[in-house]
């Protein structure tokens, strides 16, 4: 409640006074470009949060009123157009934003490619390669799941979600699965409650493709680059790009960073796979291949909202220019002293 008002109090702060188009500036005279990233969208928030982790989580509503906001201030573009003006370097002109879902959850399907088609926003759609077409659900619902229906919240414990992310921080991903094995031997968790989390299938890749959608790759596994061998992240990089270009008939160009993590290591592959753009969800950008770290601004259903739970376009503007994780900070370090410009934007 209290981070709630500060928010709504910073963003009309920011507003009144100029700073968040100051930082707007900034950022678009760096060359930075308006990438919005969404994860599932539902039908009802409240309904769905009771399951899964909030922040993952925008209703279609709520999706509707952010697009339509955006459009009456920005193009929306594709993420191929946006590329091209990155690498004309041309900042300048009209301002353009691209729409982006991570994880490939099957609700993108349900509810966001209706409404995008028919609004004519182009937007991309990053999935996970071994989970298209399977039951199979991502390692960080299933851990939430998992630790949320073992262990009852008590004062002063971490919260399924605080533990949820610093185990994906913290752990590997052959960790996480054999640590998720054994949470799964303890706890059982109903099939209805398993099936909102499911992926897209390949016919509805195909069919998002043939709809002007662009396909990007999220990895093959969703495992965090940071946390796993060299060998693994080239893995990750080049496998899921080639079953996504076999399967779908078209060359794939885009890449998104699982958890928005990266490091060199992690650049060098996406590059080495022969991506030609890659997505981060925090301000840090590589020095000397800043294409395949484009800064994102992530949203979900209160990234908008007033203290009252109403959408803000005052507060959904701060989130555009980057303003509240220029505050907040980055939790990642990037790979110390690597290659990193460590300026904001
Ligand atoms: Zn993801
Ligand atoms: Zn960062």
């Amino acid at each position: 409640m209290i981070r709630s008002w500060m928010k709504t109090g910073a963003a009309r702060f920011m507003n009144q006074t100029g700073v968040g188009a100051l930082i707007s500036s900034w950022a678009g005279a760096k060359g930075v470009p308006f990438v919005a990233n969404y994860h599932r969208v539902v039908e009802n928030f409240e309904e769905s949060a009771k399951n899964s982790i909030p922040s993952m989580l925008v209703s279609r509503s709520m999706l509707e009123q952010h697009l339509d906001w955006i459009g009456r201030r920005f193009r929306f573009v594709s993420l191929d157009e946006l590329g091209e003006r990155i690498g004309n370097k041309d900042g300048r002109g009209d301002p353009v934003a691209a729409v982006t879902f991570d994880d490939g959850y099957r609700d993108f399907y349900d509810h966001a490619l209706p409404l995008l088609k028919q609004k004519g926003v182009p937007a991309a759609v990053f999935v996970v390669t071994d989970l298209v077409g399977t039951m199979r659900l991502q390692l960080h619902d299933k851990l939430y799941l998992l630790l949320s229906h073992r262990f009852r919240p008590n004062s002063g414990a971490p919260t399924p979600f605080q533990a949820t992310r610093a185990l994906l921080e913290n752990l590997t991903r052959a960790d996480l699965e054999n640590l998720t094995r054994a949470l799964e031997a303890d706890v059982s968790i109903s099939e209805d409650v398993l099936q909102p989390f499911h992926s897209l299938t390949w016919e509805m890749l195909g069919e998002i493709h043939r709809a002007g959608m662009t396909v990007g790759s999220h990895g093959q596994s969703h495992a965090l680059m940071t946390n796993e061998s060299r060998q693994q992240v080239m893995r990750e990089a080049a496998v899921s790009r080639s079953e996504l270009e076999a399967r779908l008939g078209t060359v794939v160009q885009h890449f998104a960073y699982p958890g928005g993590c990266f490091d060199d290591a992690a650049v060098e592959a996406v590059a080495a796979a022969g991506y030609r753009f890659a997505y981060t969800t925090c301000g840090h950008q590589h020095a000397s291949l800043p294409r395949l770290t484009i800064p994102r601004s992530v949203f979900w259903q209160n990234s908008s909202s007033d203290s009252h739970g109403r959408f803000s376009g005052a507060v959904l503007n701060c989130q555009i220019n980057h303003a509240f994780s220029l505050l907040s900070g980055c939790r990642q370090r990037h790979g110390t002293g690597r290659e990193h410009e460590h300026g904001r934007v």
